[in-house]
């Protein structure tokens, strides 16, 4: 494109690089959906049954939430008008936290617009240029913005490798800070994702928290995807190894399970206040529509009420890991509903995502640089909201495109 006449677009490269990924198979399209998200779903205008939302309980539709959003929308209009700092402080703010500490059994919450934002925003406030973080490899992209925006140093230990992280905290206890003469850190805080997001694999938090505990470091966990799937009623992966008041930090996220929208960071009152005062997502970006925060909190009371739900969730899960297996598929580390089926290649993921997209099944392929190269994948995850039926259809499918692809026998 050129801009007015002749003169030559300064962003012409762009248009070079999307060519570039297309050869690769790497540029990724976006699908539309123009159906509620459910079990079923009306994608690019085609019907077909969803392998690939993170609304692992169905709650996105759920009639108390949709109620909530309704109620508070007519009551309280459709914006907060404000950072939560300026003017943008309602009530339904501040008792969604009050609830969401109870529910996690921590002091205090503070919320954020989203897990994202959350992680990105918690992490340069608690760590500074006189600290240290220690991170898993393979955590979200979240933490590892947070990471750069904070002035720490941070060294990272191989994923869920507890013996590494032990031996780089003892290190980092025995030599201090490089750039003062060894002085202490005053902060170490080992971060990790509680279920990692693209293998479904749960972190060692017993080890972590043990070896932090040894060498007198915090633990901060991302619970995007074990919030609502994992622990009794949801309350994720500290609840769900018996770790409460050893963790320090809790990131949860609505956004997935509790199908609405935004993210949390659960802990101290002074970490609450703290995060008031400092942090740069709260800070300068407007809080949630008072429908989001209804809605948010009608989902923890179904979290309270409703456990079915997540009994549900993971009887599906168990059937379906269970079953592509069967078929040959190699499901990598998986032990939550997320479970990816590895292709290795990207170009085999994508057309394989495509053949089951004719086969009436939406199941994304996930590339470069979500994934490493050559660890290419379709992911799926299960809802609470799937019948067997439908899982049915979806293994056959699975089944079909894999023989004709060659990924299994048959
Ligand atoms: N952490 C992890 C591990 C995630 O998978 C995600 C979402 N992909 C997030 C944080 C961000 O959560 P949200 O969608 O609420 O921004």
């Amino acid at each position: 494109m050129t801009t007015e006449g002749t003169r030559p677009d300064p962003l012409g490269f762009l248009a070079n690089e999307i060519e570039e990924l297309k050869r690769q198979n790497l540029y990724r399209p976006m699908r539309v959906l123009s159906s509620p998200q459910a079990a079923e779903v009306v994608v690019d205008g085609k019907e077909l049954i969803s392998l690939s939302s993170n609304d692992y309980l169905g709650l996105a539709t759920h009639p108390k939430l949709k109620e909530a959003a309704i109620a508070a929308t007519r009551d309280f209009g459709t914006g907060s008008g404000a950072v939560r700092t300026i003017a943008g402080n309602m009530t339904i703010h501040e008792r969604l936290e009050i609830e969401l500490a109870e529910f996690k059994h921590v002091e205090a919450v503070l919320t954020f617009q989203s897990g994202f934002t959350a992680n990105s925003g918690v992490i340069p406030v608690v760590a500074g240029e006189k600290d240290l973080i220690v991170s898993d490899a393979l955590n979200h992209a979240s933490i590892i913005d947070g990471m750069r925006m904070s002035k720490a140093p941070r060294v990272v230990f191989p994923h869920k490798d507890v013996a590494a992280l032990r031996e780089l905290l003892r290190e980092a206890r025995e030599k201090g800070r490089v750039d003062a003469g060894g002085a202490p850190y005053r902060l170490i805080l080992v971060v990790t994702d509680g279920v990692f997001s693209m293998d479904g694999d749960i972190a060692p938090l017993p080890g972590i928290v043990a070896a932090a505990e040894e060498f007198g470091a915090a633990v901060m966990i991302d619970d995007a995807h074990a919030s609502g799937v994992l622990g009794r009623n949801g309350r994720g992966t500290v609840d769900h190894f018996g770790l409460h008041g050893r963790v320090h930090i809790q990131v949860g996220t609505m956004s997935k399970a509790m199908g609405v929208l935004g993210g949390y960071v659960a802990g101290s009152q002074a970490l609450r206040d703290m995060l008031i005062q400092r942090a740069r997502p709260f800070l300068f970006s407007t809080s949630h529509p008072p429908a989001v925060a209804a809605a948010c909190v009608a989902a923890i009371h179904v979290l309270r009420d409703e456990p079915e739900l997540i009994d549900k969730l993971w009887a599906n899960t168990v059937y379906f890991k269970g079953e592509l297996r069967r078929l040959g598929f190699d499901t990598g580390a998986s032990e939550t509903p997320i479970t990816p089926v590895m292709m290795g290649d990207s170009a085999m993921a994508q057309r394989f995502s495509g053949r089951l997209f004719e086969e009436g099944v939406f199941a994304q392929a996930v590339v470069y640089p979500t994934v490493a190269l050559d660890k290419a994948r379709i992911r799926t995850i299960v809802t609470a909201r799937h019948s067997t039926e439908q899982l049915d259809r979806c293994l056959a499918a699975f089944g079909k495109a894999g023989r004709e692809l060659g990924l299994i026998a048959g």
